[in-house]
């Protein structure tokens, strides 16, 4: 066997076992007894260590060494494993413990603060997980920037001074169109009571109908929707809402667009570096343009009214373009996970700047609710009442996730640029949308995308399938022109 062939059998054992420990993480959102809560956290643990032996592996180091990759997918299994080994080498153990050993008790500690809406309490917890990410980005980094080692592990090549450049021009144009928009009456909501179980039928529905496959995955409920898994067995979870069955509904088509992706990968890749998404921005633009730019679209959002009729007899709204004005219904909200599409980035520009002054110890703990206060104001023209609603709404910050947020707002940005390119693909594509079938959507993006995994780069995956390199252009044009006509500008 070469040293090659050695690495590929090492990396495909890990997979494997990341995928076992993943399911455990799967099981204990959807399965799990609440009485066995403490066991799993040992089971986990004791998986984590194991992955952990594994990653960082001397024997990796060698083999990496002495490995000569022929061809451009041995070349992108090869940078793939080393990457994950100078990453898991370069943290010491003993700190990568106690990082683990903090967030999992800041993770209740946070959920205790925000339930006692009590921002106070949480300083001292956020300050002792902001300095452990420090340490840790500082071994990352080698004398780098602090900020780009833990954007790295989420969106690799990117960096802080990149994306400030690309939101820098999202914003204004974002802020304008909002203030423009709540100047013009607003469309009548969605009202009534709607059945969960038939709500969980039509989510299986329009999950087939994006094309999801059945025998690869499942459906199930969760507090928070997630997808889960990849290669053959990649599920999602739901969640209902008597009075919002748009929750169910849109919180399924962005977890198939997760799905989709991981499905989408080519076998040849099962269990391989390159067999999973490239990075988390590219992941959230196929969750975002099968939940936005398709799911959204009038074309869909027509079929989807006809099924919601069957469903639940008439509602209060008279017609699919009644029905579509509501799907789309813009407000000033304070909570992110609710956001509409002009507001969404909003909220992320939001975090992004505060997180990157966090990490670059311009901001202080301290004085984060201040600045989140002032910020938001100033951007949806709201003052935050209290810090459920601002500061203490989102988990990231507590378990450490620093460099996670800017990713959804590239996932829009990437999903922008693609319906770009789809449009001009496949022009008669609002036909198939108002017949429920997505499939030329779906195909397109299996064959342009999806089916790479991580054989290139993340920038050069979206240029690639587009044809043109991103830009925030496009997100901003799609924005513009759909509620622009929603609302008559
Ligand atoms: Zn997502």
């Amino acid at each position: 066997m070469t040293a090659y062939d050695k690495l590929m059998d090492h990396a495909r054992a890990t997979r494997a076992l990341e995928q076992v420990a993943g399911r455990l993480g799967w099981d204990q959102e959807t399965m799990m007894p609440p009485g066995a809560a403490n066991q799993r956290a040992e089971e986990s643990a004791a998986m984590e260590a194991v992955l952990h032996a594994r990653r960082t592996d001397p024997q990796v180091g060698e083999w990496l060494e002495a490995a000569a990759p022929e061809g451009d997918v041995a070349a992108a299994q090869l940078r793939l494993i080393r990457r994950a080994y100078d990453r898991a080498t370069k943290v010491p153990a003993d700190l990568a413990t106690e990082i683990a050993r903090v967030t999992s008790r800041s993770h209740s500690q946070w959920a205790a603060a925000r339930a006692d809406v009590d921002w106070p309490a949480f300083v001292p917890v956020l300050e002792e997980v902001l300095r452990l990410k420090r340490e840790e980005a500082a071994a990352l980094s080698g004398g780098g920037d602090l900020y780009d080692a833990l954007l790295d592990d989420f969106e690799p090549g990117a960096t802080g001074e990149s994306l400030a450049e690309m939101f820098g021009a999202l914003r204004p144009r974002l802020v304008a169109l909002r203030e423009k928009i709540l100047d013009r009456p607003a469309p009548e909501p969605l009202r009534g009571r709607f059945d969960e179980a038939a709500q969980l039928r039509l989510t299986h529905t329009v999950a087939e109908a994006f094309g999801y496959d059945f025998q690869r995955g499942r459906i199930d409920l969760a507090v928070h929707p997630f997808s889960s898994g990849s290669g053959h067995d990649v599920r999602i979870t739901t969640r209902t809402d008597p009075k919002d069955p748009f929750g169910a509904l849109y919180s399924t088509i962005h977890e198939v667009g997760h799905g989709a992706y991981e499905l989408g990968i080519d076998d040849g890749y099962l269990l391989t570096p390159l067999g999973h998404g490239v990075s988390m921005g590219v992941h959230e633009s196929q969750s975002r343009i099968y939940e936005n730019q398709i799911g959204r679209s009038r074309a869909f959002c027509g079929w989807l009214y006809g099924r919601m009729v069957e469903t639940f007899g008439e509602m209060n709204l008279g017609g699919p373009d009644a029905f579509y004005a509501a799907v789309n219904r813009v407000e000033s909200g304070f909570i992110r996970t609710e956001a509409d599409e002009v507001h969404y980035n909003l909220h992320i520009l939001l975090r992004f700047d505060l997180e990157r002054l966090l990490m670059a110890g311009d901001l202080a703990v301290a004085d984060l609710e201040d600045a989140w206060d002032a910020r938001f104001e100033a951007d949806f023209g709201r003052k935050v009442e209290k810090a459920s609603d601002g500061v203490l709404q989102d988990v990231h910050w507590a378990v450490g996730l620093f460099g996670y947020f800017p990713t959804y707002t590239l996932g829009n940005v990437y999903a922008g640029c693609l319906m770009k390119a789809l449009r001009e693909a496949v022009p008669d594509l609002d036909a198939a949308l108002a017949e429920g079938d997505t499939s030329p959507a779906t195909d397109w993006l299996r064959e342009n995308l999806q089916q790479h995994g991580g054989l290139r780069g993340p920038r050069e995956t979206i240029a690639k399938a587009c044809g043109f390199e991103p830009s925030e252009g496009p997100l901003l044009d799609y924005i513009e022109a759909k509620f622009g006509a929603l609302y008559g500008l």
